[in-house]
């Protein structure tokens, strides 16, 4: 193989940037050409890309977000936009793709395998949402972020013994909130995976209340309801001063954490090896630390596992 071409695609999550870097490099130390497209599948199916040079990359590998751009792209859910995305593919004689992405991203590479493109998938959502892997790109940069983010909304909540609910990203997944709740000692978690109702949590901020506990931090996953419309009904139920903390975008950025950087790279570089061999629809993942690889199609059919037992930690922590 001679030339290969990366994408990201989908939401953007931190040490995109290192596997982009690590697939550059490593297919250039193989004597590959890569070429970089520009804003996932609309990049492919508009012909943007551009050759990418090792030398030039330096800085990028730290930095959060995507240097060559994500976008949602519709057009490749149809026939059309998949015939003109292949037909860049053949023009520019590309052997491989490597696309780095979420579940989206992943049916889209699906598709192009289908007609003959050899793809590897690097997973890259902050949200964890993916079956077949224990860890995807982005999220343990996202969860130091939602930790750091919670001790400094907790001083305030304490002193002035204030209720807070903290809305975390995920979509419809809930191991953002699931693992920074566990980190955190939450005094309560909402998630999509697990029935919860508004009685039975304030119930539980009231026995902590009369047991001592003067403030209380409620962590909730988008994909469970909405902090802003939670926190007022709180308040009328116990009388607790509560007030709602959406933190939004700030979980999307930032640099990666060296965890990140480090499965971001290695993963880089199997993705590489792999087309090198003449390997193609499959997508990596993580496994008892180690870089594990599955068929493309089966990976996606796995049915999502929820960790029952962090969850249960989470509710025994507080009486
Ligand atoms: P993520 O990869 O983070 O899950 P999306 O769900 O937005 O993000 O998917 C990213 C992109 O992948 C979409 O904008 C679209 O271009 C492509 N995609 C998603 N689903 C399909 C599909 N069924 N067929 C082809 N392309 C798809």
């Amino acid at each position: 193989m001679k030339r290969i071409a990366v994408l990201t695609s989908g939401g953007d999550a931190p040490g995109m940037n290192a596997a982009l870097g690590s697939v550059v490099r490593s297919a250039t130390q193989k004597g590959m050409e890569v070429f970089g497209v520009e804003q996932g599948y609309l990049g492919l199916i508009e012909d943007r890309m551009q050759l990418m040079e090792p030398m030039r990359a330096t800085g990028m590998v730290t930095s959060g977000g995507t240097l060559l751009g994500t976008m949602r792209c519709g057009e490749m859910k149809t026939e059309e936009g998949r015939l003109k995305a292949v037909e860049t593919i053949r023009k520019h004689g590309i052997e491989g793709l490597v696309t780095i992405g979420g579940d989206g991203t992943f049916r889209g590479a699906e598709v192009l395998c289908g007609y003959g493109v050899p793809t590897i998938g690097i997973p890259g959502t902050i949200d964890n949402d993916l079956a077949y892997t224990q860890y995807t790109l982005g999220f343990d940069t996202t969860l130091n972020t939602i930790v750091r983010m919670a001790t400094q909304i907790r001083d305030t909540m304490a002193s002035h013994e204030r209720v807070c609910v903290m809305e975390v990203m995920g979509r419809h997944c809930g191991d953002l909130a699931l693992y920074s709740a566990a980190a955190l000692h939450a005094e309560a978690l909402i998630l999509p995976e697990m029935p919860w109702d508004v009685d039975s949590l304030c119930q539980r901020l009231e026995r902590q209340r009369a047991n001592g506990r003067r403030s209380a931090l409620v962590v909730m996953a988008e994909g469970a309801g909405k902090a802003t419309e939670l926190a007022p009904v709180i308040m009328e139920k116990t009388g607790f001063d509560t007030r709602a903390s959406v933190l939004g975008y700030v979980q999307r950025g930032g640099q990666p954490s060296p965890r990140d950087l480090l499965m971001a790279t290695r993963m880089g570089v199997r993705a590489v090896e792999l087309l090198h061999q003449g390997i193609g629809n499959r997508v990596l993942g993580q496994c008892q630390e180690e870089i594990v690889d599955f068929d493309i199609n089966e990976a996606l059919d796995m049915p999502a596992v929820f960790n029952k037992e962090l969850y249960e930690l989470v509710q025994g922590l507080w009486a």
